[in-house]
C-alpha cells in the first residue's frame, strides 16, 4: 500500500473507478483467521471452514421415486398386458421384507426401499388394479422410477467445499449427512464510530447546530445483516487527539475499523490525515456518486474504511465497497456478485457524465410482467428518506448522461441489505 500525503488538499486519483477500487481492496484482504464449531442450525449465514466429506451414501438405499408397484423389470410384458400378484406393501420407513418372485409385485410408496426381487417401479396411475392383481402394460422400461443409493452423494465424496456461505439448502445437505455440528469460520469483528462535533446520540437533547447521529444505525443494520461481530464505539469529536485514540482503540479490538464523516477536505476533516499519520492510506477517492471521497487503508493491523458523513453516501459506499470486502474477510470463496436486473425507466433522471451514479429507485413488476423502476424521491446525498423509500439502486455508468422515461437501465436490488 502506497503512502500518501493526504489531508492536504488534492485528490488521490479522482478518476479511480469502482472496479479499480474493488480490485485494490480485494488484493489487500485475506479471510480472518480462526474457526468455531456450531450446531447445524447456527451455521446459517456462516462460512464453512473446511470441506465436508460424506460419510454415507445419500440416499443410503435405493428407493422408489413414485407411488406405484415394484417388480422385476425382466418380467415386463413386451406387448399387451400382464397380471402381477400384489404380495404386500413397502412404505417409506417401513420396508417390505419379503422377496417378489416371478409374476409378483409389491405395492410401494415414494421413498420406500425397493424390495428384494424388484428393480423397477410402475407409477400407480398407469396400473389397472383388479382385486389382488395389478395389470401392467408394455410402455415401461426396466429400472425406471428409482432413486439409486448414492445418487445424491457417494460416501467419501466432497459434499460441500470450504468457503461456502451456508444457505438453507446447505443446512439441509449437512443434515442429510447426519451431522449435528459444523466448523465455520470466525466472524470478522468490525468496530465503527461516527465523527463530527455536530452529532448527538439518541437519548440526548439536541443543542443548537446539532443533529442526531443516524449513520451508526444504518451501519449497524447493514453490518448485522452481513453476519459480522459489531462493535459500536459511539461518536468521536473532530479533533486529532480524540480521533487518534479512537482509531487505535478500534483497531486493537477489531479486524476492520469503519468511520463516517470527516473524510473531505474541510477545516474539520481529520480522518484521512489521522489515517496517514498513524496508519497507511491506500486511496481516498472513487469516482462514484454519491460517495466521493472515501478513505481506504490500514491502521495498526486492521483494515480501515473512512466513509463519507452524508447519510446516503455512507450507505452507498458501504454497499458498494465495504460489503464485498467483508464477504472476503468472512472467507466466502466465491463472493456473490450483486444481482442486476434491467428495467424500464418510469422517471426522468438527471446525470452528468464522469462518475458512476447510484440513484435510489423503486423497482416493481408492471402489468405486462416486465420490470419498471422509478426514482424514489429527491436524490441529495443527505436525504435518507429516499433511501428509506427505495428498494434498489439505479446504476448509471460513468459515461452515461441524463435519461428519459422509457429507456432501459440497470438496477441493483438491495437484496435485504439496505
Ligand atoms: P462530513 O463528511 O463530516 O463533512 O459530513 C457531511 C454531512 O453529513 C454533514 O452535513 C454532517 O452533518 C452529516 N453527517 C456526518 N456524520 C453524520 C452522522 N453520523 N449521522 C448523520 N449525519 C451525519
Ligand atoms: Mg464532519
Amino acid at each position: 500500500m502506497k503512502h500518501h500525503n493526504a489531508g492536504c488538499g488534492g485528490h488521490d486519483d479522482p478518476t479511480q473507478t469502482l472496479q479499480e477500487a474493488l480490485a485494490r481492496i480485494a488484493a489487500e484482504i485475506e479471510p480472518a483467521e480462526g474457526f468455531e464449531s456450531v450446531a447445524t442450525r447456527d451455521a446459517l449465514d456462516r462460512v464453512l471452514y473446511a470441506p465436508i466429506h460424506s460419510t454415507i451414501d445419500v440416499p443410503a438405499y435405493t428407493n422408489s421415486a413414485m407411488d406405484g408397484y415394484a417388480l422385476d423389470g425382466a418380467q415386463l410384458p413386451a406387448e399387451g398386458e400382464r397380471a402381477f400378484r400384489v404380495i404386500g406393501t413397502a412404505w417409506a420407513g417401513r420396508p417390505f421384507d419379503g422377496t417378489a418372485g416371478p409374476g409378483e409385485c409389491v405395492r410401494i410408496m415414494t421413498g420406500a426401499p425397493v424390495p428384494a426381487g424388484t428393480d423397477t417401479v410402475v407409477m400407480q396411475e398407469q396400473v389397472r388394479r383388479e382385486g389382488d392383481d395389478a395389470y401392467i402394460d408394455a410402455r415401461h422400461r426396466p429400472g425406471q422410477n428409482l432413486r439409486p443409493a448414492g445418487e445424491d452423494l457417494k460416501a467419501g465424496e466432497i459434499a460441500l467445499d470450504e468457503g461456502v456461505l451456508l444457505r438453507p439448502a446447505h443446512l439441509g445437505m449437512i443434515a442429510s449427512l447426519g451431522l449435528s455440528e459444523v466448523r465455520v469460520r470466525r466472524r470478522p469483528r468490525v468496530a465503527f464510530f461516527s465523527t463530527g462535533d455536530e452529532l448527538a446520540s439518541i437519548g440526548e437533547t439536541l443543542g443548537p447546530g446539532q443533529i442526531y447521529d443516524s449513520n451508526r444505525y444504518t451501519l449497524y443494520g447493514m453490518l448485522r445483516r452481513l453476519g459480522v461481530e459489531v462493535i459500536d464505539l459511539g461518536v468521536v469529536r473532530d479533533n486529532r487527539e480524540d480521533l487518534e485514540q479512537a482509531f487505535l482503540a478500534a483497531a486493537a479490538q477489531a479486524d476492520v475499523v469503519i468511520t463516517s464523516g470527516g473524510v473531505s477536505v474541510g477545516e474539520a476533516d481529520f480522518v484521512t490525515e489521522t489515517l496517514d499519520r498513524i496508519g497507511e492510506v491506500g486511496f481516498w477517492t472513487v469516482a462514484i456518486k454519491p460517495g466521493r471521497p472515501i478513505a481506504f487503508g490500514r491502521v495498526a493491523g486492521a483494515l480501515f474504511f473512512g466513509l463519507p458523513g452524508n447519510p446516503v453516501s455512507a450507505m452507498v459506499t458501504f454497499y458498494q465497497l465495504v460489503q464485498p470486502a467483508l464477504q472476503r474477510l468472512k472467507g466466502v470463496a466465491v463472493p456473490e456478485a450483486p444481482a442486476m436486473v434491467r428495467a424500464t425507466l418510469a422517471s426522468r433522471l438527471k446525470k452528468k457524465p464522469g462518475r458512476r451514479d447510484f440513484q435510489r429507485g423503486i423497482l416493481s413488476v408492471a402489468a405486462d410482467g416486465e420490470y419498471r423502476v422509478e426514482v424514489a424521491g429527491r436524490q441529495g446525498s443527505g436525504i435518507l428518506r429516499s433511501m428509506a423509500r427505495a428498494n434498489c439502486f439505479i446504476v448509471l455508468a460513468e459515461n452515461c448522461g441524463a435519461l428519459e422515461p422509457g429507456e432501459e437501465v440497470s438496477v441493483q436490488p438491495f437484496a435485504g441489505l439496505c
